[in-house]
């Protein structure tokens, strides 16, 4: 026999014993990003290789070790989005859509990386994300804090802590660029060979290091903010102003610089101990200079990236409930008669009902079969549709989670009782 077909190593079904955590999920993340005002913007999932070479930066592990890179049948490099920012400031340059327009973004889908896959780090994985464009001062960053911030609260969850840094400007950045080649070459003998070949390229990089032996090495490494300008630090200042007011609590983390090149000033990551290694859930920071790097024109940028599995790991961690996607109804058709009475009911009480969920019994099945098909199915009520009940106009009403008692009630009452029992304290 031939072998079956598996998905994609670190690429995962999402099974449908899955989806209802999901669209919890996500319809919640939907429903907080436009509150604040925020309006989706959905680009392609493929997009030329240089917007993520340009924009996220050569020297970094997504471009050069994490793309899926290919040749399109015409021979132009194209790669899987790794990640939501790049393609947000492609489509907004291409759009206009930067400077007075829609300046609050947000996105949601698959992403694509190379990685080794473990638990809460994938292949594919989803990440929902706000971005900002065209607003320079801090009560921006704050917002964009703030989103996550509430994210976490309308979730029910607890214990994800905010590490925040700032980069400062690029000449600050290039005045800690020079201390720390001066200071890592001292220890060159000391760094692996990722390091080694950053040192020169990208020194700020061997801080994002994730090899535990140079722990100590980047712990003792100079700090940024010494080298800060005034204007990112007094940014800084009236960002820790804002979530001192909110009572959004952080703690300032010297050595967070995030893995990809185009963050300044604001850096800031949300994370767990409860995942392991893969404990931050959502990570941003401003990136001022990404817009005109991509061919736009100047515009300071803020905004975040959430990984939709990781944060759903953390909901089942705290044991976080979900609603269940169970029908209210499961309807029970005995007998040949009813079979045909039931397709016609069973659509014009969605006709008249158009909130009810309604499963209706297919493929017939002896009386027994069906009510423990009702029962497996989660709904609440089986309503009942017999000979007799055809007969005479009425139905069956069945509790399948509670003592309540059956009834049989014409069927002209049947609106009545969804809308009193069914839908009341819905
Ligand atoms: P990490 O340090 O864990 O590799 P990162 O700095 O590469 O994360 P970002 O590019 O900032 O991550 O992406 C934002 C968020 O997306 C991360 O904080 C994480 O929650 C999630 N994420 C990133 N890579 C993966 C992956 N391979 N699988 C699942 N989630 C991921
Ligand atoms: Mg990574």
């Amino acid at each position: 026999m031939a072998k079956n077909i598996q998905s994609i190593r670190g690429m995962h079904d999402i099974l449908p014993s899955q989806s209802a955590s999901w669209q919890y999920l996500e319809a919640t993340v939907r429903a907080l990003f436009n509150s604040y005002g925020y309006r989706e913007l959905r680009t392609p999932i493929i997009e030329p290789t240089e917007l993520f070479s340009r924009g996220i930066g050569e020297v970094t592990d997504i471009v050069e070790k994490e793309m899926y890179t290919f040749a399109d049948r015409n021979g132009d490099s194209l790669s899987m989005r790794p990640e939501g920012t790049a393609s947000c400031v492609r489509a907004g340059i291409q759009h206009g859509l930067l400077h007075n327009q829609q300046q609050r973004i947000w996105y949601t889908g698959a992403m694509f990386r190379h990685e080794r896959p473990q638990k809460g780090r994938y292949r594919q994985f989803y990440q929902a994300g706000i971005e900002t464009y065209g607003i320079a001062t801090p009560d921006i960053d704050a917002e964009v804090i703030a989103v996550g911030a509430r994210l976490w609260k309308q979730l029910g969850l607890n214990g994800i802590k905010l590490q925040l840094n700032t980069l400062g400007s690029d000449e600050a950045r290039q005045k800690y660029r020079d201390v720390l080649i001066d200071y890592f070459s001292a220890h060159e003998d000391q760094l692996d060979d990722d390091s080694k070949r950053r040192l020169h390229k990208n020194p700020l990089r061997i801080l994002d290091t994730k090899n535990p032996n140079l722990k100590e090495l980047v712990a003792a490494a100079p700090n940024l903010m010494d080298y800060l300008d005034d204007e990112s630090k007094q940014h800084f200042d009236g960002l820790c102003a804002r979530l001192d007011i909110m009572g959004v609590a952080y703690d300032i983390n010297p050595r967070l610089v995030r893995g990809i090149d185009y963050y300044n000033r604001t850096v800031f990551e949300w994370v767990t101990e409860e995942l392991g290694a893969q404990g931050t859930v959502c990570a941003g920071g401003r990136y001022d200079g990404l817009v005109k790097q991509l061919g736009g024109r100047a515009t300071p940028a803020c905004g975040f990236g959430i990984g939709l599995e990781r944060l759903l790991l953390l909901m089942e961690a705290q044991e976080i409930q979900i609603p269940a996607l169970t029908p209210d109804v499961y309807l029970v058709l005995a007998g040949e008669e009813a079979q045909i009475a039931g397709v016609k009911l069973a659509e014009s009480l969605r006709d008249s009902q158009v909130n009810l969920s309604l499963q209706s019994n297919v493929a017939a099945g002896s009386f027994k079969a069906q009510i423990k098909r009702a029962d497996k199915s989660g709904a609440e009520y089986a309503f009942i549709l017999g000979g007799s009940e055809v007969e005479e106009n009425t139905i069956t009403i069945k509790a399948l989670r509670s003592s309540e008692e059956q009834q049989t009630i014409p069927q002209d009452q049947l609106d009545n009782f969804i809308k009193e029992i069914i839908f009341k304290g819905k």
